[in-house]
Order: structure tokens, then sequence, then C-alpha cells
């Protein structure tokens, strides 16, 4: 397996992959995005503070044939207005019919 490949799976387009792993033939794909400065929905203003991360399981297709589970970590950024929101991806978009979510993992 290579980090390269994944970058071609649709919804994975800018994700950063941190680490893979063969657990009993399924293969779980660790990624992150960028932080970056977001626009608060609440005030619009820009914040680029995080307030902390979630893990959240996506388990939706198959690749090259092997069960595949994808392990995001999301981030929330938090605006001095008090307000608290995820970040921007593709991920979740893409597969959020198919997504767990769980507890924050640090
Ligand atoms: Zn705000």
């Amino acid at each position: 397996m290579h980090m390269n490949f994944i970058m071609n799976i649709p919804g994975l387009k800018g994700v950063i992959p941190t680490r893979i792993e063969d657990v009993g033939g399924v293969i779980r794909i660790y990624v992150e995005v960028e932080r970056k400065v977001h626009r608060c929905p609440s005030c619009q203003n820009r914040t680029s503070r995080v307030h902390d991360y979630r893990i959240q399981k996506i388990h939706h297709l198959k690749w090259f044939e092997r069960q595949t589970q994808i392990f995001y970590k999301r981030r929330r950024y938090a605006c001095s207005c008090g307000k608290r929101f995820s970040e921007k991806n593709s991920i979740v978009q893409r597969y959020q019919r198919t997504s767990i979510e769980w507890n924050q993992a640090s």
C-alpha cells in the first residue's frame, strides 16, 4: 500500500493520510486535513483556533477488493464569539450517510 493511492479515492482529495494499517485484512486509513483559517458561520469573523478533534470512522468502500475503513480526525474550530464549528472537508459530505462519529481522541 502506498500513500499516493489514497489521494485517488473519491472524496479524499486534499486529505493528509497519516497512517495505514492492515487489521485482519481490513485496511484502516487515518486521515486529516490541513489546518486553515475558517470563517465563523455565526459572526463571519475569521479564526484558526482549534477547539478539539473528533475521530470519525467511515466504513464505506472496497479498495482494491479490500474492506476499507477511514478514520478521519475531524478538527473543530472555536471563534472568539463562542461559536464552535467543524472544519470544511470533502470526506463527510460524500460519505455522511455511512459514517459514525464517536468521542474525541485528542
Ligand atoms: Zn464567531
